[in-house]
């Protein structure tokens, strides 16, 4: 019998490596040798400590993450970000700056604005245009005296992608990484602090990895409770608690399929040739299809766009689904369609979406 596996894209949790699957499906009952799967271990046995040590050096070998960078692995996605980041970094009578460029930056600036701790304000923000852009580093309006500034890497939900981060100097630089880690090389050494919900390009859902330079952590406040905490993990090596270890092994394993594909580097080429299929598609089709990112903005993960006429796009949605490839909708706030392309998406997949969209057009154009 042959494996059926979808033509995915969806937006999240997303596509794993074949390979990664099926290695976590051999060592499934047995780990190692210890005759026990990996979600049984303890947490504190030498056998699930090798794993935990392994997936964080390879970040940071991947990564090229500097010394003076803590590598945390935490609970509570993304979301729980948008509140422990100014919980731990603005302090009161301090302000921090936001660039709104999409959904995920409104919720990260809500979330600070609910604590009611310091000010959070807009650095920039292309909501006018219906986030079609990333706005230049030239019209960001931030304060040398900001606790922090911070802006979303990748815009899950309407497809744009910063191309280029600007120098903030003393300020310290977050970023929202959860839709484009690992997707492109990134200067570490121009962010404090990174983060990223695994569920995209780093493995399953339950996994969020903060990377954290030192000299920010040290200026965390303290009167918050211990798990919300940045310290407290760190000074634990992200096992104060119970961590989420079967998710920490898959992302090991997905890291090492990034290594032997042949690091970021190599990812991103197939990245860009993935991408390519479809953008080129929307930029051939005369109208047909109109892509909702500026081309200087657009994301290599996720592609977003409209087909011409509402009835149209109801049908072409129906016969995606039929022909197979699955999660094409656009996120329910804004419609549309949108294929997530992201690392483990295989080329493959790209070329048969970037097939169907052009026989669509063919029969409807
Ligand atoms: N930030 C971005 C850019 C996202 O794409 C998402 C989820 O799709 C989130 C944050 C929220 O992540 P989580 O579901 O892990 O809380």
């Amino acid at each position: 019998q042959t494996l059926h596996r979808a033509h995915n894209f969806n937006a999240g949790p997303s596509a794993l490596p074949l390979s990664v699957l099926e290695k976590a499906q051999a060592e499934l009952l047995d780990f190692r040798g210890t005759g026990m799967s990996v979600m049984e271990l303890s947490h504190r046995s030498a056998a699930y400590d090798a794993v935990h040590n392994e997936a964080i050096a390879l970040l940071k070998e991947l990564m090229g993450i500097p010394d003076g960078y803590e590598v945390l692995f935490l609970q509570g996605g993304a979301s729980l970000q948008f509140s422990m980041i100014p919980m731990n970094f603005l302090q009161q009578g301090q302000k921090a700056a936001y660039v709104m460029t999409g959904s995920w930056s409104e919720k990260a600036l809500k979330e600070a604005k609910i604590l009611g701790v310091g000010e959070a304000y807009e650095a920039a923000s292309t909501k006018e245009e219906n986030y079609r852009r990333i706005p230049s580093i030239d019209e960001l309006k931030y304060q040398p005296s900001d606790a922090y500034i911070h802006l979303t890497s990748n815009n899950t939900i309407f497809g744009t992608e910063w191309k280029e981060y600007p120098n903030t100097g003393d300020v310290p630089l977050i970023g929202d990484m959860s839709s484009d880690i690992l997707s492109t090389p990134v200067d570490v050494s121009k962010f404090s602090m990174i983060y990223a919900g695994a569920q995209k390009n780093l493995g399953p859902s339950g996994v969020t990895v903060a990377i954290i330079r030192k000299d920010l952590l040290e200026k965390a406040n303290n009167n918050i409770p211990t798990m919300l905490r940045y310290e407290t993990h760190a000074k634990n090596n992200s096992l104060y608690n119970t961590p989420p270890t079967f998710g920490i092994y898959m992302l090991g394993q997905v890291l090492s399929w990034v290594k032997e594909s042949g690091g970021v580097e190599a990812i991103t080429k197939q990245n860009v040739e993935k991408a390519n299929l479809i953008y080129d598609v929307i930029d051939q089709s005369g109208g047909f299809y109109i892509g909702h990112a500026e081309s200087g903005s657009r994301s290599l993960m996720n592609i977003t766009f409209r087909v011409k006429g509402e009835e149209l796009e109801k049908q072409f949605l129906v016969e995606a689904k039929q022909e197979g490839f699955i999660g094409v909708n656009g996120h329910r706030s804004v419609g549309g369609c949108r294929a997530s392309a992201y690392n483990a998406v295989p080329y493959e997949s790209c070329l048969a979406f970037s097939d169907f969209m052009k026989k669509f057009m063919a029969q409807h154009g």
